[in-house]
């Protein structure tokens, strides 16, 4: 059985007294993580602060980023291997913003991926979409083929710690949200493509999410799809009770 998983991703926003204060807020509200798993990545300083905070409660404490070597003359990255040390056991990989700002490339992602698996880390890994894509009908060309290229060459050891979500930039931060039909249309072709490369079984229990203007009017509806089994939230995650309202949907 998939677990679902409700994932906030608060980008570049809250400084480390925030943070802190946000998981006393919630960590004695949640449900117990065999039932909802649920997380926050945040930024790279606050990160050590909230695990802390987080302390043996179900939140887990993600990371947004990080470099694909362990060590070295890699001035302002953050390693993977450091990252697992310092107790933060998830990263976000591969979101659209650091692919659109920071040039990331399918093949970086792959490396990055690789070497989060490689140091214990759970990539969450974004597939985007677009609108151009999305109006021209060719949606699932796009979907499929970032995918494969940014999971080329895992073991299916390795696939089954990888959560993926489908987040269509032209649905983040714009108040416009795929409808719950696209939305699970996504993350059907992503487990599809799953399917394809790894067989059944590994789909059957590989992890899709759906992100972008997730709220609390539309995170039942999304929910409700069996092919979407969490979702990654922006905005709506920068608030304590909305969070709390998202987890208790
Ligand atoms: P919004 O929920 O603000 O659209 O952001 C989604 C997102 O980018 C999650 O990674």
């Amino acid at each position: 059985m998939r677990v679902p998983i409700i994932a906030g991703n608060w980008k570049m926003n809250k400084d480390v007294q925030e943070a802190v204060s946000f998981v006393n807020q919630i960590k004695e509200k949640l449900p117990p993580a065999d039932e909802l798993e649920t997380a926050l990545a945040a930024p790279t300083l606050c990160l050590v602060p909230m695990v802390k905070a987080a302390g043996d409660s179900p939140l887990k404490i993600m990371a947004e980023n990080c470099y694909y070597k362990d060590k070295g003359a890699y001035t302002g990255e953050t390693s993977p291997y450091a990252l697992y040390q310092a107790g933060i056991h998830h990263v976000i990989l591969g979101h659209s913003e650091r692919r659109t700002y920071f040039g990331e490339t399918d093949d970086l992602i792959n490396k990055k991926v690789k070497a989060a698996l490689k140091n214990g880390l759970c990539p969450i890994v974004c597939c985007d979409d677009t609108m151009g894509r999305r109006i021209a009908g060719k949606k699932v060309h796009w979907v499929v083929s970032r995918i494969l290229a940014d999971l080329h060459g895992l073991s299916n050891d390795e696939i089954c710690h990888v959560t993926i979500a489908y987040e269509p930039s032209w649905a983040i931060g714009t108040g416009e949200s795929a409808d719950p039909a696209q939305a699970a249309e996504g993350c059907y072709l992503i487990r599809q493509t799953i399917s394809d490369m790894y067989g059944d079984e590994v789909a059957n229990d590989v992890r899709i999410l759906y992100g972008g203007s997730v709220t609390t009017a539309n995170i039942n509806a999304l929910m409700d799809k069996s092919d979407i089994d969490g979702v990654l939230v922006g905005t709506a995650s920068l608030d304590a009770e909305t969070f709390l309202r998202l987890v208790h949907h």
